[in-house]
């Protein structure tokens, strides 16, 4: 396994850092490209990414600052019925497992444009969303979530925690990817918990990534990818204690991380923690030479793709694609697929139909485009949700097209 020369070093530990993927040069994930800037050259990065030989941190570098990637963002979190049913229940749940009530205090670290905190705010619960793309921010205030526009750190919350607010529960979903400054944003959680306070982090689980062939995951806003034994070192660096642990069905497979402060006895240490951290040990998530197999798979999945649209197209078949994703780009762009195999895609999200896919400009429609054209394949590019959407484009068997998702492997269904 190759060290990675230069002054580059784990962005939690320091310690030196190896090769994990290289997805060769990519743009930004979440940059779309509307008609008028056709003509216009888009930036373009290295896509690779690394694993620390001590903590066994998967990252990127920072290549972009976080300024760029995150003051205005496409991604609406509200679109997407699958992710709201999953929203209202886990309030349902954490609201009665930590007795959550009108005196207490919610606090949700990338609060997107309020379509989980809603659901608190629905109970009486006061909440405060932290969320720093000023457009989505704004959705959120509409939907009477109050935000505050601001990247999460330590120095934040100190601010926070000088003015008088504690977190009863602090939220932090699928967001500690997209932090460069890890240590503070942890830290962060420390400062402004209560006593007694719980945190809940999810993310894409690594193992499952890795077992799953996951590549499209990576992007250029996710400067991180955690185990679960990475992140209880992270949280044991600032005082916090993981006590409990479940996997979630989410992005091809998450965890959910419950953490207090190491000082509170509230919550005891569940089994689920040593069980999910003896299975990725198993795995090899503890051995760095066990992370260069990544690779290969990476490159076997593309070429499996790469058959399947050379395939079809040699067979005369045409083929839209679904959803418009970061993953989805990732994919595209690692693999080469412009509009020479893939017409056009559709998304449900207004801010991106007629706007253009990053790097391979593949035209983004409205949904109804796939009943107008009749194509006979469907690539579902958030393969994540394979099932809610095959069911809401029922209809596409009408004409005998199928459905197409690239991930794990090729598969048409
Ligand atoms: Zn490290």
């Amino acid at each position: 396994m190759n060290k990675v020369g230069g002054c580059k070093s784990c962005r939690f530990c320091g310690g030196s850092l190896f090769d994990f993927v290289d997805l060769g040069m990519s743009p930004l994930c979440e940059s779309f490209v509307p008609e008028d800037r056709l003509n216009i050259a888009e930036r373009f990065y290295p896509l690779a990414a690394f694993v620390c030989g001590s903590c066994f941190l998967v990252q990127l570098e920072e290549y972009v600052a976080p300024e760029e990637i995150f003051s205005e963002y496409a991604y609406f979190s509200g679109f997407s019925d699958a992710w709201l049913k999953h929203a209202e229940r886990y309030v349902e749940m954490i609201a009665e497992k930590l007795c959550l009530g009108r005196a207490s205090k919610v606090v949700e670290i990338g609060s997107n444009d309020g379509y989980l905190l809603q659901y608190f705010v629905k109970k009486g619960i006061s909440v405060l969303g932290v969320e720093p793309a000023i457009n989505v921010a704004a959705a959120a205030r509409q939907r009477g979530v109050e935000t505050l526009t601001r990247f999460f750190g330590a120095g934040v919350a100190r601010e926070l925690a000088g003015a008088g607010t504690k977190a009863d529960l602090i939220v932090a979903n699928n967001v500690m990817a997209q932090v460069p400054e890890l240590n503070s944003f942890v830290e962060g959680i420390g400062i402004l918990l209560e006593p007694d306070g719980v945190c809940t982090v999810e993310f894409p689980h690594l193992l499952r990534t890795i077992l799953g062939n996951q590549f499209d995951q990576i992007y250029h806003e996710h400067f991180s990818y955690f185990s679960a034994l990475t992140v209880r070192k992270i949280f044991e660096a600032h005082g916090l204690r993981i006590f409990d642990i479940e996997e979630l069905w989410t992005h091809g497979g998450s965890l959910r991380l419950y953490a207090c402060r190491a000082d509170s006895a509230k919550y005891p240490t569940q089994s689920s923690v040593s069980r999910i951290i003896q299975q990725e040990r198993e795995a090899g998530l503890d051995r760095v030479d066990a992370y260069a197999r990544f690779a290969h798979q990476v490159r076997d999945t593309k070429r499996k793709i790469l058959t399947f649209l050379i395939e079809a197209k040699n067979a005369g078949k045409s083929i839209a694609g679904y959803g418009a994703p970061g993953k989805g780009n990732t994919l595209l762009n690692y693999c080469g697929v412009r509009t020479d195999f893939i017409d056009y895609t559709v998304d449900r999200n207004p801010y991106k139909q007629g706007m253009y896919l990053p790097g391979t400009r593949i035209p983004i429609y409205a949904p109804d485009k796939i009943a107008a054209t009749r194509p006979d394949y469907v690539m579902i590019l958030p393969w994540n949700l394979r099932e809610e959407i095959a069911g809401q484009l029922g209809y596409v068997r009408d004409w005998g097209a199928k459905f197409v998702v690239p991930i794990p492997e090729v598969t048409v269904f």
